[in-house]
């Protein structure tokens, strides 16, 4: 009982934050946030897709559901510190999935964990490992040491939920509020859904080709294109891996349903399936890799309802700042989305997303409640001169450019630029040191498609 006084008085040691002298004494309600890694929204049959998520769609039903949230970089670990801390990708470090992060500013763990609440984080994928992301900041248990499976390089999401909701389960017990970060690696490639999953969409398809990386790694390299029968035989798998993956998770909102809690439910990134890209994410910006889902539940936050104001994954961390009570982070992208919660649309908002600048080709996009942007993006610049526009009203699946650009993108670049300029001064330390990987490691994300040939070389921008 003293160590556990003393540690909510210290703080966790690695935490860069200024320490309050005295921790107050932490007041609820706690905070449940769940990131089901690689889940586009448009394949959830709570956004009209055809994966049947009864339990999220239950969770919708006691809260709200945000229709467009976007997230900011098609990849884990990026993607999960936009999450964390409200910045964009090109402030919090552009480091790849192999390194660390510059970022100097808060982190919501940190904010949490200087409130006197526990906090803990339980991983369920390798790209997600503190060595392999710096993530742990803020959270005094990191959970993410375990045996890997080595069929589908993740830990099994029924364990991840176990141990989560364990340590859960004796903070509601001893009355001590929490911030829990629950990561689901399920989703995510290979496509190998457990049955009756397997079977759920079946197609019909008679083919041989099945969801495990030594089949689909021609089509995610980009050296083979599937037929149409193909495509759907393998977007049958990956939807059933999503009603799989609502029904690892129900035991986390079970639990969580008549507690203090606000449970949070969204993704990193989605998955392609069409524009000549397949089974990937890595490499795109359409809307089915970055538009995931967002529901929110919890103490003030109406209950079935969905709001369709575009939103960013940077949204998150602000409002859940703001729903606990806590001090909000002073130099932010995110908005507190308190009063859209409340029912007020929020004005035509843009959300950025980039790829990752240290590969070819890289991409930016910018996207509102009417068109998406997508252009080459060189040295922190768009080239809108070479950019393509959809009319997501006319053309949801984003199939074909509209020429002229629409007038409220033609200075999006200098538009996004000043916004990572100003916190890049203000948060961005130094690069961090090459890290040296094991060869386990690059093993396994290069299995999982995230390492180049050169890894574990420094990176070079
Ligand atoms: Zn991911």
């Amino acid at each position: 009982m003293i160590g556990a006084f003393l540690w909510l008085l210290l703080g966790c040691s690695d935490d860069p934050e200024p320490k309050p002298a005295v921790v107050p004494t932490p007041q609820g309600p706690s905070v449940l946030l769940i990131s089901l890694d690689t889940v586009s929204a448009e394949h959830l049959s709570l956004y009209g897709g055809p994966a049947k998520v009864p339990n999220l769609q239950a969770l919708a039903s006691r809260g709200t559901t945000f229709e467009h949230a976007i997230s900011h970089f098609p990849e884990t670990a990026l993607s999960h510190w936009s999450l964390m801390t409200g910045v964009l990708p090109e402030v919090h470090g552009n480091v790849p999935a192999t390194g660390d992060s510059r970022y100097t500013g808060p982190t919501l763990a940190e904010r949490f964990s200087n409130k006197g609440y526990r906090t803990a984080a339980f991983i369920g994928g390798e790209t997600l490992t503190n060595r392999s992301t710096g993530m742990s900041r803020g959270f005094q248990t990191y959970d993410d040491q375990y045996p890997w499976d080595r069929r589908d390089l993740k830990r099994p999401g029924q364990e991840v939920v176990a141990s989560a909701n364990t340590w859960m389960l004796e903070r509601y017990r001893d009355n001590q509020p929490f911030f829990a970060f629950v990561h689901l690696f399920d989703a995510h490639f290979p496509y190998t859904p457990a049955p009756p999953w397997d079977t759920a969409y079946a197609t019909g398809y008679a083919g041989k080709l099945t969801g495990e990386d030594a089949d689909l790694r021609p089509y995610r390299d980009g050296l083979k294109t599937p037929t149409q029968e193909e495509i759907a035989h393998i977007a049958s798998l990956y939807d059933g891996e999503l009603s799989e993956l609502d029904a690892i998770i129900a035991p986390l909102l079970d639990q969580a349903k008549d507690q203090n809690v606000i449970v949070v439910v969204t993704s990193d990134h989605g998955e392609s399936f069409r524009h000549n890209y397949w089974f990937n994410h890595r490499g795109g910006l359409w809307d089915e890799i970055t538009r995931v889902p967002l529901l929110m539940s919890g103490p003030k936050i109406p209950k079935g309802e969905r709001r369709t104001g575009v939103v960013g994954l940077v949204d998150v961390a602000p409002t859940l700042l703001h729903l606990t009570g806590t001090p909000a982070f002073e130099d932010t992208h995110g908005k507190d989305l308190g009063n859209q919660l409340n029912g007020a649309e929020t004005a035509n908002q843009t959300a950025f997303s980039i790829t990752d600048p240290w590969r070819n080709d890289p991409q930016f996009s910018a996207r509102d409640a009417h068109h998406r942007l997508i252009a080459p993006y060189e040295r922190g610049m768009p080239k809108l001169d070479e950019a393509s526009s959809f009319d997501l009203k006319a053309d949801p699946q984003e199939n074909e450019p509209t020429a002229p650009l629409p007038e409220r993108f033609e200075s999006i670049g200098a538009v996004y630029q000043a916004k990572i300029q100003s916190l890049s001064a203000k948060w961005q330390g130094p690069e961090p040191e090459p890290r040296t990987q094991s060869s386990g490691e690059i093993e396994r994300l290069k299995a999982l498609g995230y390492v180049d040939e050169k890894a574990g070389e420094p990176p070079s921008k």
